[in-house]
């Protein structure tokens, strides 16, 4: 056993079980949503059904986002019933849309087949619209100023249920969506094949056909997760969560960051940039009192050139439980300024949602202190 006993570490997060993927997802059905085109007509093949008809479903599922076999209506109504009935469609049922008066941003509540819940956000840019996806139910890596960590993980998503955060929000808006970024509750590198298995199928050409460049997956900075990454052939933008601009300080507030330095990092996101021709995104949460100084900065500026990683600075989203501020505006300008005036590439993040729960994990979280509550009366 290779127990770390390194007290600051967060009990939830045993790194010896990262990549051993399927947290309890739900099996019992033939998911047919998260089959590749070649798995599909192998499916369909052995229910003696013609070749054309895997073709079609695909069609239907993927490219129509179709919410229910009674949408495809060149299929026979005896087959649409049967398929219905043995192999349903995994979908995500809508529990709440909140809609910013501010900026139109759209934060969805879905359910999962099992009731789980999930966050999603639809977000209008210049460039077009964007989705944030969730790639777990709840999280793992005990990141002190993320409230999707605060109850920990309960499973993570399978690929269709990460596809259909995507399909219900097209399906309800009726917009194209030609951004998707894995930055919801989650970290995607602890649910890895699930979430190759949907990267694959999102950019695949016989589907949504989304342009792999225009896909953003955001880790926390698992090491191997990234190493894995690098050979998959893909060409997704890399973000890293850094937060810090050393390893103590970036331990006091992502546990994760007791298992990889610093330096296993930048050497992981350089091979990745190197091998995809990709630039690394870093972002950084800036933190008053904690991440914001000019020292900060500085040691930034060292870690971001090498890479000639761009920099998201985005200002804390203040979680009623954590007690974490962001800098004001002027110290948030200051901070970007400094970084610029040693030719890093920053940009700070527009606080979208602001009125509507913005941060990954709030809307869950209310939900359910509302259930907790509502259990007590
Ligand atoms: N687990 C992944 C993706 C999910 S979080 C990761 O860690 O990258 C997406 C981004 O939002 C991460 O950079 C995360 O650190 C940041 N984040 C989480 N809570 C936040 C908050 N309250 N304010 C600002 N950024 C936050």
């Amino acid at each position: 056993m290779n127990r770390n006993p390194d007290p600051n570490r967060n009990p939830d997060l045993n790194i010896n079980n990262i990549n051993r993927d399927g947290h309890d997802i739900p099996k019992s059905i033939t998911d047919i949503k998260s089959m590749y085109p070649e798995e599909l007509a192998g499916f369909v093949k052995g229910r003696g059904l013609p070749a054309f008809r895997a073709r079609q479903l695909f069609q239907w599922i993927h490219v129509s986002r179709a919410a229910g076999y009674e949408e495809m209506s060149n299929l026979p109504a005896g087959l649409r019933r049967e398929l219905a009935e043995k192999y349903p469609l995994v979908t995500a049922r809508q529990v709440d849309c909140r809609v910013s008066g501010v900026d139109g941003t759209r934060k969805y509540l879905f359910a999962m087949p099992d009731g789980c819940l999930v966050e999603s956000v639809f977000m209008r840019y210049h460039f077009g619209n964007s989705v944030c996806i969730s790639s777990q139910v709840g999280c793992r890596m005990g990141c002190g100023f993320c409230a999707s960590t605060l109850h920990g993980l309960v499973r993570s998503l399978t690929a269709s249920e990460m596809l259909e955060q995507i399909y219900a929000i097209a399906r309800e808006t009726g917009e194209r969506i030609s951004h998707v970024v894995v930055m919801g509750m989650g970290e995607p590198f602890d649910n890895y094949d699930n979430l190759i298995r949907f990267l694959r199928l999102l950019t695949c050409p016989e589907g949504m056909n989304l342009s792999q460049r225009s896909v953003t997956v955001s880790t926390c900075g698992i090491v191997p997760g990234i190493r894995r990454f690098t050979g998959e052939g893909l060409h997704v933008t890399l973000a890293l969560s850094l937060h810090a601009a050393t390893d103590e300080q970036r331990r006091k507030i992502m546990p994760v960051a007791n298992r990889w330095s610093i330096a296993e990092l930048m050497e992981a996101c350089g091979e990745y940039s190197r091998v995809t021709g990709r630039q690394v995104t870093f972002e950084y949460s800036l933190i008053k009192g904690v991440n914001d100084s000019r020292a900060d900065a500085l040691g930034l500026v060292k870690l971001a050139k090498p890479l000639r990683a761009h920099i998201n600075l985005i200002p804390v989203n203040p979680v009623r439980e954590r007690g974490f501020s962001h800098p004001d505006s002027e110290g948030v300008r200051a901070f970007k300024m400094e970084l610029e005036k040693h030719g890093v590439n920053v940009s700070i993040r527009r606080a979208l949602g602001k009125d509507i729960d913005g941060a990954c994990g709030q809307l869950r979280n209310r939900y359910a202190e509302q259930e907790a509550r509502d259990c007590l009366i």
